[in-house]
């Protein structure tokens, strides 16, 4: 039994009913009496394994059958690289939308491929973060691409409107927002996400990709690894593909299914994202930079009125089983990832936490 709660920011916490079904299949997966990591990627039980969790997945995300679902290696950054590579086309230049850290560095690794536009989104509004009017249609067809970062995970600012680009491809790294929340995939040419904040263990990478978009990656000299048309039709199979963590994106996709599915986790989420809000909106100790339009329902930052404070508030959490609290490096303060894992009594203890902490030290 462990009593903690895992506020890290990622590698993040997994629901503790997929750890345990891992635990009990370690040994013995599917009666082989091996380990999934023992068998071979080529087998007809991880074969079928696979394509249970690309079902699941369809299922769960409404991904339209116009799709391809790729799992990939090489991390969020891979795809920086990866999305250039496969789609900057004949037009050869893109637009990003820098809304913080992420989509920052995005840009910078796309420019290594083409030539990049980049739009600052950011602005400050009565000291608060928030995102600007997020519509492209005019400019966006002098682009191969539009690619924007609907949740900065550093700074806890969330994009909930899909920008709008008319008719142009739009990609997102939705690496700490993916199955979060509903959102009408036919909206986007690429999605993309590291699988270690919402989706399972680190070392795997979820592309979805529409159709049409593979027949122009086709003919592009990249290597065969980053290149979509070819992984498409290899399922995602050039290599050795990451079996174990491949497994743990189908025990997770399996069970949000049986918690009710996006419904479900989208009204959790909400309703965990708004307690801690609520708490940090009446508090005359804690405060929050981000415009409440942007708050992010994933990572959700905040300060103490002083940084040494944010130290100890840090240290004391972590011996009450409040884990992980602390703020990137370039934000400072606190961060709390409340991502679907996270459950309603974790958020519950880390508020009455807060409200102790402020009411010795302020
Ligand atoms: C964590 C994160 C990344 C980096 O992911 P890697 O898989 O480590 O490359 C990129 N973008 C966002 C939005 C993230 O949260």
């Amino acid at each position: 039994m462990r009593n903690v709660f895992n506020f890290s920011a990622g590698p993040a916490a997994l629901p503790k009913e997929v750890l345990e079904k891992a635990q009990q299949e370690l040994l013995n997966w599917q009666n082989l009496q091996v380990s999934v990591m023992e068998v071979s990627h080529r087998s007809a039980a991880f074969m079928q394994m696979v394509a249970q969790a690309e079902l699941d997945l369809r299922q769960l995300y409404h991904i339209p059958d116009n799709y391809k679902i790729l799992f990939l290696q090489g991390g969020a950054r891979g795809q920086f690289a990866a999305v250039p590579m496969n789609l900057l086309g004949a037009k050869k230049k893109a637009l990003y939308l820098n809304s913080g850290h992420w989509s920052k560095l995005a840009a910078k690794e796309a420019r290594l491929f083409g030539e990049v536009d980049e739009i600052n989104i950011l602005e400050k509004k009565a000291e608060k973060w928030g995102v600007k009017n997020v519509d492209f249609s005019a400019i966006a067809n002098d682009y191969a691409y539009v690619h924007y970062c609907p949740n900065e995970t550093i700074s806890g600012v969330e994009i909930f409107e899909i920008p709008k680009v008319g008719n142009a491809v739009l990609v997102a790294d939705m690496s700490s927002c993916i199955l979060s929340r509903q959102i009408d995939i036919s909206k986007f040419g690429v999605i993309y996400a590291g699988a270690q904040k919402n989706l399972g263990a680190s070392g795997i990478t979820l592309v979805i990709i529409r159709e049409d978009l593979l027949t122009q990656t086709e003919k592009n000299q990249i290597p065969s690894i980053w290149n979509y048309a070819e992984q498409t039709q290899q399922n995602s199979m050039i290599n050795t593909p990451p079996t174990f963590a491949w497994y743990l994106c189908r025990l997770l996709f399996k069970y949000w299914l049986a918690q009710g599915g996006l419904p479900a986790i989208e009204k959790h989420n909400q309703e965990k994202a708004s307690q801690l809000y609520a708490y940090l909106d009446q508090s005359d100790f804690y405060y929050n930079v981000v415009a409440i339009e942007n708050r992010s329902e994933m990572n959700v930052t905040f300060h103490s009125p002083h940084p040494t404070l944010d130290i100890l508030f840090i240290q004391e959490a972590e011996r009450q089983g409040l884990l992980a609290l602390k703020g990137h490096k370039v934000n400072g303060g606190m961060r709390a990832s409340i991502y679907n894992a996270m459950p309603l009594a974790g958020v519950e203890a880390l508020v009455a936490f807060m409200h102790k902490f402020a009411h010795q030290y302020r």
